[in-house]
């Protein structure tokens, strides 16, 4: 399951840099978590980091985002190789022609 951020949120900035994969932007008004990379924390830590310091609780799962764990861990090892990539390419630019 991916969670979401409810109309709740307070804006008060902590969860986001505690997220391992870069889900959780500002959108229009609140947080908002992008659903194709979080992972509930999979892969990096036992509890969801953003639960874990919402000082409002406004971080359910998500009602539409029903993964299991082996779904979770392949989007896990999806993220990972998308930040392979993205490194790979970076490195790219910084080689002399
Ligand atoms: S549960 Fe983990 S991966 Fe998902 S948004 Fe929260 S901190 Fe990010
Ligand atoms: S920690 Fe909770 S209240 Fe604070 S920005 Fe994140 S979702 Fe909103």
């Amino acid at each position: 399951m991916a969670l979401i951020i409810t109309d709740e949120c307070i804006n008060c900035d902590v969860c986001e840099p505690e997220c391992p994969n870069q889900a959780i932007y500002m959108g229009a008004e609140i947080y908002q978590i992008d659903p194709h990379k979080c992972t509930e924390c999979v892969g990096h830590f036992e509890e969801p980091q953003c639960v874990q310091v919402c000082p409002v609780a406004c971080i359910p799962v998500h009602p539409l985002w029903v993964e299991d764990q082996a779904t979770l861990w392949q989007k896990y090892r999806r993220l990972q190789l998308e930040t392979k990539k993205l490194q790979s390419t970076d490195a790219g630019h910084l080689l002399p022609d």
